[in-house]
C-alpha cells in the first residue's frame, strides 16, 4: 500500500483518501506518494481502455484504503472521456509525431480528467462517511472552475460555489461557469482573481462558516487531480510502445506544472517514456531555473495562452521534492519559453503546413517541438500534448487560420444553456451571505 507524505517533511503519512479529502498537508506542504510502484508494459497486457489502464496503474495507491473496493467504479466513471492519439502528417522526413487530444471532455480541456476523478472519488468517500453535503469553493480565472463545475454537477453529495472576477473572463469561459444550476452556483465577484482566491481562503478559515459547512477544496494542488492525469500518459506511451517498440517523448504546454508532473510520475512508475519537454509561455521561471539553477518567483504576465499565466507554479514544489538537485532535474526534463508572436505564427503556420488547428496553449508545445534540434526530433516518436480544443479561443485562432473553428458537440450544448449568476462585492460578509443565507 502506498501512502502519501508532505513535500515539507512532516514525518507522518496518510492514505489516499485522507490526501484527497484534506487537499493540503497540515504543515502547508503538498501530498506526494512516499514511494513508486514499478510497472512494465506486460502489467498492462489486455488492458486497452483508459478505464482499464487507470485501474491497473492506480491500484497500488488504492490498496488498503477505504476507497479500494470502489476503484473499478471510480475508474469507469472518471475515465469515460477518450484521449485519442492522432498521427500528425506533413512533418520532415524521419520524424514521427502524434497529437494527444485531451479536449473531448465537457469543458474541452484536459482539466476535465482530474476534476472528474476527484469528484468520483470524493463522492464514494462522502457516501462511506455519511457526512453532510460538502461545500466545494473554487476561485477561478477561467478554465479550472468550469471543469470542477462540470465534474460535480448533479452529484448531490456536494454543492459547488465558483467565484470568478467579473468582466475578467472571456464570454465563452463565463458561460462554462454559469450554465450549470442544480448543485452548482456561480458568483461574479466585483474584484480581481486574487480577490476571489483571498475570499476562498478567508471562508475556509472563518469559524462561523466552518461550523455551518463542511468545506473541501478541488483546486489543482489536490493529488486527486494529478494521479488521474498519469493515466493518459500511460495509455499513450503503451500504444506507442506497442506500435513502434520505442519509448515516447512528450512536449507539454506547462503553467502550474500539474499536467507535466503527471507525465514525470508516469515515467517514475516505469512507463515507456523518454524525453519530457515543458513548453512555457512568457512566464519563464521554470526555463530560467533549468538554465541558471535558481528559481525566482515572479508576478504572472498575461499572454495568449492564458491558462499558463503562472509566475510561481505550485507543483514546482513537488517536482523539486522528487529531484532536489538541479542536475537531476536537468536529466529528467527540459523547458523553453515561447512568446505571443511565436504562438500566433505557429497557429498560422501549422494550419498551413499540416492542416492542424491548435489552441494557443497547444501551439506553445508545437513551437517548442519545432525548435528542438533535428536529430532530437528524429529520435522520436514524439507526442504533442493538446490541452484545449481550439474552439475555446475563437477570437485568437480564427483570424490566424482565416476560417471559423467547428465547435465540438459537448461544448456547443453548454453554450446554449441559460446562464445564472449572482454578483457580489469582494468581501467575506457578501460571500457568507450567499453560503449561509
Ligand atoms: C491549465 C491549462 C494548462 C496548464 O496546465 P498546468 O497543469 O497548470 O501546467 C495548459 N493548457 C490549458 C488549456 C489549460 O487549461
Amino acid at each position: 500500500m502506498i501512502r502519501f507524505r508532505s513535500t515539507r517533511g512532516e514525518p507522518s503519512t496518510v492514505p489516499l483518501s485522507a490526501a484527497l479529502y484534506r487537499g493540503i498537508a497540515p504543515d502547508g506542504g503538498l501530498y506526494v506518494p512516499e514511494s513508486w510502484p514499478r510497472r512494465s508494459p506486460e502489467d498492462f497486457r489486455g488492458r486497452q481502455t483508459l478505464a482499464e489502464i487507470g485501474e491497473t496503474l492506480l491500484q497500488p495507491f488504492f490498496e488498503g484504503d477505504v476507497l479500494e473496493p470502489a476503484l473499478p467504479a471510480i475508474a469507469a466513471d472518471a475515465f469515460s472521456i477518450p484521449a485519442p492519439l492522432v498521427p500528425i502528417a506533413g512533418l520532415d522526413a524521419g520524424e514521427r509525431a502524434s497529437m494527444l487530444e485531451l479536449y473531448w471532455g465537457p469543458t474541452a480541456a484536459f482539466k476535465d480528467f482530474g476534476a472528474r476523478f476527484l469528484a468520483a472519488a470524493l463522492e464514494r468517500l462522502a457516501g462511506a462517511k455519511r457526512t453532510r453535503p460538502l461545500t466545494i469553493l473554487v476561485a477561478t480565472s477561467g478554465d479550472t472552475g468550469g471543469a470542477v463545475a462540470a465534474a460535480f454537477h448533479r452529484r448531490p453529495f456536494a454543492q459547488v460555489v465558483v467565484l470568478y472576477p467579473r468582466g475578467l473572463v472571456s464570454p465563452r469561459q463565463e458561460q462554462q461557469l454559469t450554465c450549470w444550476g442544480d448543485n452548482v452556483r456561480a458568483l461574479s465577484v466585483r474584484g480581481s482573481f486574487d480577490d476571489c482566491q483571498r475570499l476562498v481562503k478567508e471562508a475556509f478559515a472563518d469559524p462561523r462558516l466552518r461550523a455551518a459547512l463542511d468545506f473541501s477544496s478541488a483546486n489543482s494542488i489536490n493529488v486527486g487531480r494529478l494521479l488521474p492525469q498519469a493515466v493518459y500518459y500511460a495509455q499513450a506511451s503503451l500504444q506507442i510502445f506497442a506500435a513502434h517498440g520505442a519509448k515516447a517523448s512528450f512536449v507539454i504546454p506547462a503553467g502550474n506544472l500539474g499536467n507535466s508532473l503527471a507525465c514525470v510520475w508516469a515515467k517514475e512508475m516505469g512507463l515507456p517514456i523518454d524525453a519530457i519537454v515543458l513548453a512555457h509561455n512568457q512566464n519563464r521561471g521554470v526555463p530560467d531555473l533549468l538554465a541558471t539553477g535558481r528559481f525566482e518567483p515572479r508576478p504572472s504576465v498575461a499572454t495568449l495562452a492564458s491558462a499558463m499565466d503562472v509566475g510561481n507554479p505550485s507543483n514546482l514544489e513537488r517536482l523539486l521534492a522528487l529531484y532536489p538537485e538541479i542536475e537531476q532535474l536537468r536529466a529528467k526534463v527540459s523547458a523553453l519559453s515561447v512568446d505571443d508572436a511565436a504562438i500566433r505564427e505557429r497557429i498560422r503556420a501549422e494550419h498551413a503546413a499540416t492542416g492542424l488547428i491548435l489552441c494557443p496553449h497547444t501551439a506553445t508545445a508545437a513551437e517548442a517541438y519545432r525548435r528542438l534540434p533535428p536529430d532530437q526530433r528524429r529520435r522520436g516518436p514524439w507526442v504533442w500534448v493538446a490541452t484545449a480544443h481550439p474552439a475555446k479561443f475563437p477570437e485568437t485562432v480564427e483570424p490566424l487560420i482565416g476560417r471559423p473553428v467547428a465547435i465540438p458537440e459537448s461544448l456547443a450544448r453548454l453554450l446554449e444553456l441559460p446562464a445564472q449568476k449572482t454578483e457580489i462585492e469582494a468581501s467575506l460578509s457578501a460571500l457568507a451571505a450567499q453560503l449561509c443565507p
